[in-house]
């Protein structure tokens, strides 16, 4: 059996490997890497610095990623899927308000399951679309080092939820790599400026980051080396690209035109024409001059940093009003901030940095390193430290192995995921798979292997009694509380009846090193190959609840719907049933989505939740 060198104590690797860090961002995504000195730097050169986050998908299934995907955005626009990132761990009752946002097709099933997206009849999940997206990072790490990379740290937003962090953990696993840790993008940007390094530092830091379609804001404390986020404010539709439109409607309003007329492909020039001009005048062009061409017309299109700055006031008091909301939330007054951090292309506009100087000073800006790069230079800093290549940083304790509950179709749900540092306390809702469902059973497991019977089962409790209802309505707060000592303590509570059940475990008892050894390189070996096994499972539970759902639907109320109506769901869950015996995950997802799409317009006509209602949420099984 291959060795690898852990410290199962402090989860430290054996020196020498390569641990990379990468910003999978909703834009672009970098990946950089610590020198032997610990400086970080971005792994490409001029022109190969950033992978653009975009992924192209042709008619045979196979993918173009980064700029060769960009290209396709303006000639394929249903099938160059961009923003992934914005889809993570999301469903799509999460994204409906900005359905138009997106060019591509992202499945309705109207439910809280993960979104897929659709295109040439093959469907895909975010996490396997980052997954490539992360495939390429690592080639191209490999190709700049020299040597296999496996190993990764990825950097998330503060706001990320526990589900969209799982996904980002998975889609590495997708890419070959082993996540070392899932950092968040302010700590990664305090690190790359060497914030938090430092012991017996205690700071509070604002990070403030502007990109191109997004903004948010933090405020983090550190001490004694530990980053804690305050807290999180901002806008996700909010970015460098608003100001580029803004830039546009100032030109058309001067010439008078209406912006509903211009073609798609106009709006997407002049909004690249505006970008140019925005860019221009930033880095310190005086006055921006040219033209654009509408049919007979000539639009003059000027501009200066002056009025920029103006035009785009609204929007810049924006992103000044979240800061205002992130400290009053933290409970701080701007002079009790330490440092300001800059994150993102559109910090380089000149006036965003006068307006943060005057709330906070500005000695206290930190804006030397590319904005652009701060967020992976800081998570190659992590990386160095998990790495072990910082004797002077002491790292905390950490789980060896990760902790989770059984879910539907024998899946493991990772609460606590290995290397997280302990004390930890997490806690998720999950539901209940059938109707009248009182008992729900609690299987603990330990292990990286995604389906539970290749895991360590740690302990098994029953929830009894739970109030009769409908699927799906229940709410079960299943809470991992893993205190100091390594002693785990599991919860269970139906929130609406208060029943509650728990149970005290020591997950490393009686393993021994070797032995998580093994279950470590088990995992790794499989990750790949065990991923999409979960992602199969999971469109099968998928579809035989929706069959379920359906049917239960239409036992209710089948005096509400047609003949025709009827024989067509059931022609429709027939040939769902048959696909679910397949190991094609294409045919099982084709077959839900056209049950789905058939269906849903009963529930919406007989304004009954019954079927959206009782797909909510993981469930785990009666029994
Ligand atoms: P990011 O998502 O961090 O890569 O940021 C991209 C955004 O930064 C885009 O909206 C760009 O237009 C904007 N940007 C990049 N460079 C500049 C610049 N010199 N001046 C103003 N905006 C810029």
């Amino acid at each position: 059996m291959p060795k690898i060198s852990i410290n199962i104590k402090s989860g430290e690797l054996e020196k020498g490997q390569p641990v990379v860090g990468i910003d999978l961002g909703t834009t672009n995504s970098l990946v950089a890497l610590a020198d032997k000195d610990g400086s970080p730097r971005i792994l490409g050169s001029n022109n190969d610095v950033i992978v653009p986050s975009v992924v192209y998908l042709n008619e045979e299934g196979k993918a173009l990623i980064g700029k060769e995907a960009r290209n396709m955005l303006a000639e394929k626009p249903e099938s160059t899927i961009f923003s992934v990132k914005r889809l993570l761990g999301r469903s799509y009752s999460d994204l409906k308000d900005h359905a138009d946002y997106f060019s591509y097709r992202i499945i309705d099933n109207d439910n809280e399951q993960l979104v897929q997206i659709e295109a040439h009849g093959r469907y895909y999940n975010p996490v396997e679309l980052s997954g490539m997206i992360l495939a390429e990072l690592k080639e191209k790490a490999e190709k700049y080092c020299g040597q296999k990379i496996e190993k990764a740290v990825i950097t998330v937003p503060a706001y990320f939820n526990d589900s969209q962090r799982q996904a980002t953990r998975d889609a590495g696993k997708l890419a070959g790599l082993d996540v070392l840790r899932i950092v968040n993008e302010p700590t990664a940007a305090s690190l790359a400026y060497g914030l938090g390094l430092n012991p017996e530092e205690a700071k509070n830091i604002l990070v403030y980051d502007l990109g191109g379609g997004t903004f948010d804001v933090s405020i983090l404390k550190i001490e004694a080396g530990v980053f804690e986020v305050l807290s999180t404010h901002g806008d996700t539709y909010l970015g460098g690209d608003d100001y580029d439109r803004t830039i546009a409607m100032h030109w058309l309003n001067i010439a008078g035109y209406d912006y509903k007329n211009l073609s798609m492909r106009e709006k997407q020039a002049l909004r690249l024409l505006a970008e140019e001009a925005k860019m221009a005048v930033c880095s310190g062009e005086m006055n921006f001059n040219s033209s654009f061409e509408i049919g007979e017309q000539k639009l003059t299109c000027s501009l200066t940093l002056q009025q920029l700055e103006a035009l785009a006031e609204a929007l810049t008091q924006k992103t000044i009003n979240s800061v205002n909301l992130a400290l009053n939330d933290a409970g701080l007054e701007s002079s009790g901030i330490d440092e300001v951090v800059l994150v993102g292309g559109s910090t380089r506009m000149p006036f965003i940095k006068k307006r943060l100087a005057g709330i906070f000073g500005t000695d206290k800006i930190n804006d030397n390193l590319n904005p652009d790069e701060v967020v992976a230079l800081g998570a190659a800093v992590e990386a160095d430290i998990l790495a072990g290549n910082r004797r002077d940083i002491l790292l905390l304790d950490v789980t060896p192995l990760s902790l989770g509950i059984e879910t539907l179709g024998g899946l493991m749900d990772v609460i606590i995921p290995r290397n997280s540092k302990v004390p930890a306390r997490v806690g998720r809702q999950y539901t209940t798979s059938v109707d009248g469902q009182a008992n729900m059973k609690i299987s603990v497991y330990q292990g990286e292997r995604e389906l539970v019977a290749e895991n360590r089962k740690l302990a098994e409790f029953t929830l009894k009694g739970i109030p009769a209802m409908p699927a799906g309505l229940p709410k079960i707060e299943v809470g991992f509380l893993i205190n100091a000592d390594g002693i785990l303590k599991v919860t269970a509570q139906e929130v609406r009846s208060g029943i509650k059940q728990e149970i005290d475990i020591q997950p490393g008892y009686g393993l021994t090193d070797e032995q998580v050894e093994k279950m470590l390189l088990d995992g790794f070996a499989n990750a790949g190959a065990d991923v999409a096994a979960r992602m199969l499972q999971e469109a099968k539970t998928e579809g035989s609840q929706l069959i379920y759902t359906v049917q239960r639907f239409i036992e209710k109320n089948a005096e509400m719907l047609s003949e025709m109506e009827k024989s067509q769901t059931l022609q429709l869950s027939e040939e769902l049933h048959k696909t679910l015996n397949s190991d094609n995950k294409d045919d099982i997802l084709g077959a839900t989505d056209r049950l789905n799409e058939f269906t849903r317009p009963f529930a919406e006509r007989l304004m009954d939740e019954a079927v959206g209602k009782a797909l909510r949420g993981n469930k785990i099984g009666e029994i």
